[in-house]
């Protein structure tokens, strides 16, 4: 039996199948406001940052039973990705999952100051190696959608990475990247359509020149989706080397 055509004027289907928006519904709880978590730079000092076991490559949190120096986990071992390296400060759970909820979807306050110190500390301590002597690399944070900052009036990875860049030193390019689609939050989508939400989501503005070495912000690490859509578009306007760094990484 034919597929019967759609009523006149009614509104095209969803952009997902249901399946997604079941799953997008069971997560709505991300986007209720937290309890209030602890944000005094004291409290978020005592953040536990993640310091078991990496893949070398993509960062991801390994399972105990590592030596000092792992392999590249399975994806990274089939298929490396786009960007040189990537590095997650937290899990993303907690206050840390709770601070940042709070500040994207109930415009709460986000502790940049205290945050970037964290991250500052470690890219000078345990992650100095991601910042090579006489290659200091540009800060780029993965933009938002257009649509998003309007309505938030901020986007996190750059106001995260404008501080770590006065901080550290380094130069600093928000507008390296521009968003053009990706209105979906990753972590709202199953892993195999979060590629498609950001395929071809990243562009590098014509006519702009891109660092060679950069180091690209974001809040969360997901699926390395975002990364990657980023990676491949720097890279194809001649970034030479691509070093990843989030706030947190979501643990599936
Ligand atoms: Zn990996």
């Amino acid at each position: 039996m034919p597929a019967a055509a759609q009523p006149p004027g009614r509104r095209k289907g969803p952009r997902f199948p249901p399946a997604t928006w079941i799953a997008e519904i069971t997560t709505l709880r991300d986007l209720l406001p937290p309890a209030s978590p602890d944000l005094s730079p004291s409290a978020v000092a005592r953040w536990p940052a993640h310091v078991g076991a990496t893949c070398p490559r993509c960062g991801a949190f390994l399972v105990s039973g590592h030596g000092p120096h792992p392999s590249p986990c399975g994806p990274c071992a089939a298929a490396p990705p786009t960007f040189d390296v990537a590095r997650s400060l937290f899990d993303y759970a907690g206050d840390v999952r709770a601070a940042i909820v709070a500040a994207k979807y109930a415009g709460r306050p986000y502790p940049v100051d205290a945050v970037t110190l964290r991250l500052h500390e470690t890219l000078v301590g345990r992650w100095r190696d991601l910042i090579p002597d006489g290659a200091p690399p540009t800060v780029v944070p993965v933009p938002a959608h257009p649509w998003k900052y309007f309505r938030r009036g901020f986007n996190l990875p750059a106001l995260i990475a404008s501080r770590l860049s006065r901080r550290i030193g380094l130069p600093f390019d928000p507008l390296a990247l521009s968003r053009t689609r990706g209105r979906v939050p990753q972590a709202r989508l199953p892993g195999n359509l979060r590629h498609e939400n950001v395929e071809g989501a990243f562009r590098v503005p014509r006519g702009r020149e891109v660092p060679t070495a950069i180091l690209l912000l974001d809040d969360v690490y997901t699926s390395g989706a975002t990364a990657e859509a980023c990676a491949r578009a720097l890279k194809c306007s001649g970034a030479a080397s691509i070093v990843v760094v989030t706030v947190a990484r979501a643990v599936p």
